[in-house]
């Protein structure tokens, strides 16, 4: 137990600039999943809670949205400050709640504050439009609004980011929140509130209501009149099922769903960047990211060759409590979690493929699992139609082009697809046969908060990051004027 970021940690239920305990007085247990111990009993918002806090949010809303966008954006930059000021008290509680090592919870803290100072700027930059009307005379007036309160429901992998990335734009656009961490890991969340606090950020415009029945909450959250916007980060399925909810109330839907990235490596590609790039992509997160590269697809002619390196490079990767300095690999998230990924290694063998690295679940405690790459991986096999969730490289030899980017692009996701090639002009022009919201073409990283993040196809609608995140939260009135 890390006894200095543990210590007074809040817990309760942050709704209209108070701590609350619940309406039920439930509670139920956080633990790091590295050992097991337990960090925290969290307070567990009932739907009484949820509409409170909507209650808050509505409350706080007028105020708000009359605030200057430059006021606004001078809070979001305090707010970016203060986090950047107290980042190792951050990045050690993302670790103990959610298992990864702290040199990817640092990068996860600076990315996080990151979206603060991002939309900071871009709260001033909410531009409008006036034209004339080609054919009747009258002036087109176009301006954006804030679109009214936003549910914002996030999961466990990335126990901040998730979050500001929302929060950032919404409270820029003028938006009150209703914040729904994932049940696994509502602590960072709920200590990122003193520090809106503490920015500035008024009572009532941020709450936050962990629960562990989240089912129940959202629902009753996308059937209150006055949510306008729910913005969505987790699995396509529940993503689903919130956009079937949200049809209700026609609430704007906002969804950053799941991914099956493939990792391209064609033949005239440096493999050493490409190995470097597969280790961003593959490891960052223990694997646990929507972006995490899921299926290789290397040409033959120099597949031994990346595959030694890369398991040479995983293989020798330290796996260990995230809180040790050094650790590379921490434990997942929670047993369901590493179970499957042994579920899926233990497929594609059964399948055929040849383990170069790892494959063995080590003695407890913790939900370890050990870097490992998969050569000769059936296209039958599970782990190419699903989510690994995990430090899996599974990886197919390709020797016609065409033939892969059809295997590529054949599935119902299209987040990202990474593609390592020489000849740039090859590689624009793959780029743009690939059905992915992004492509990371000799590289192994996207998420950018300058960069519109998001996917195609049953990844997702909508973009975080950039102006257009901004716009997700923003409606357009256009005013007819008699000039
Ligand atoms: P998840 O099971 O979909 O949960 C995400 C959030 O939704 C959690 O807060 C969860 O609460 C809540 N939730 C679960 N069931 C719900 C329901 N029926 N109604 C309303 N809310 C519900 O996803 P996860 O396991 O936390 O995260 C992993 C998934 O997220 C992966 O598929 C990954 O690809 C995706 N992801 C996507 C992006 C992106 O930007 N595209 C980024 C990160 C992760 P509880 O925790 O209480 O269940």
């Amino acid at each position: 137990m890390d006894e200095q970021t543990t210590r007074n940690l809040p817990s309760d239920l942050f709704i209209g600039g108070k701590w609350v305990e619940g309406s039920a007085g439930e509670r139920f247990d956080v633990s790091n999943p590295a050992d097991q111990t337990l960090l925290a009993s969290v307070a567990s918002a009932t739907v009484e809670d949820a509409i409170a806090a909507v209650d808050a949010a509505e409350a706080a809303f007028a105020d708000w949205a009359a605030r200057t966008p430059r006021e606004r954006g001078e809070i979001l930059r305090r707010a970016w400050e203060l986090i950047m000021a107290d980042k190792e008290r951050f990045a050690r509680l993302i670790t103990l709640e959610n298992g990864k090592p702290l040199s990817d919870a640092r990068a996860e803290v600076a990315y996080a504050a990151e979206f603060f100072r991002w939309y900071s700027e871009e709260a001033v930059r909410n531009r409008g439009e006036v034209m004339h009307s080609p054919a009747s005379g009258a002036r087109i007036l176009v301006q954006h609004k804030p679109a009214g309160i936003a549910v914002l429901v996030t999961p466990w992998n990335f126990p901040i980011a998730m979050g500001t990335r929302k929060i950032g734009p919404a409270l820029a656009a003028g938006c009150p929140v209703v914040v729904k961490p994932a049940s696994a890991t509502p602590l960072t969340m709920l200590a990122l509130m003193s520090v809106l606090e503490e920015a500035g950020v008024p009572a009532g415009v941020v709450n936050v209501v962990p629960s562990c029945s989240s089912g129940k909450i959202v629902d009753a959250l996308l059937h209150d009149p006055r949510v306008r916007v729910i913005s969505f980060t987790g699995s396509t399925e529940v993503g689903r099922t919130l956009l079937k909810s949200a049809a209700d109330n026609v609430v704007n839907p906002a969804m950053e769903l799941g991914g099956n990235a493939p990792f391209i490596v064609c033949e005239d590609a440096d493999i050493d960047k490409a190995v470097e790039g597969a280790i961003l992509a593959k490891m960052r997160n223990i694997g646990e990211a929507c972006t995490a590269a899921n299926r290789f697809f290397v040409h033959e002619a120099v597949h031994d060759t990346f595959a030694e390196k890369l398991s040479a490079r995983m293989g020798a990767m330290k796996m260990g409590n995230g809180l040790e300095e050094g650790v590379e690999v921490g434990s997942l998230v929670n047993a369901d979690t590493r179970n499957k990924v042994a579920e899926l290694v233990e497929d594609a063998v059964g399948r055929g493929a040849t383990v170069l690295t790892g494959g063995k679940v080590p003695e407890g405690p913790g939900y370890f699992y050990p870097p490992t790459v998969l050569a000769n991986v059936s296209p039958d096999s599970r782990c190419v139609a699903e989510e690994i969730f995990g430090p899996v490289a599974a990886i197919q030899a390709f020797s016609d082009e065409d033939e892969m980017i059809t295997l590529a692009n054949a599935t119902e996701y299209g987040l990202v697809g990474y593609l390592f090639v020489g000849d740039m002009k090859r590689g624009l022009a793959i780029s743009e046969r690939l059905e992915y919201g992004m492509v990371g073409l000799n590289r192994g990283l996207v998420s950018d908060p300058a960069a519109p993040f998001g996917g195609v196809k049953q990844s997702g609608i909508g973009r975080e990051g950039s102006h257009e995140g901004l716009m997700e939260f923003l409606e357009t009135q256009y005013i007819s004027l008699d000039w």
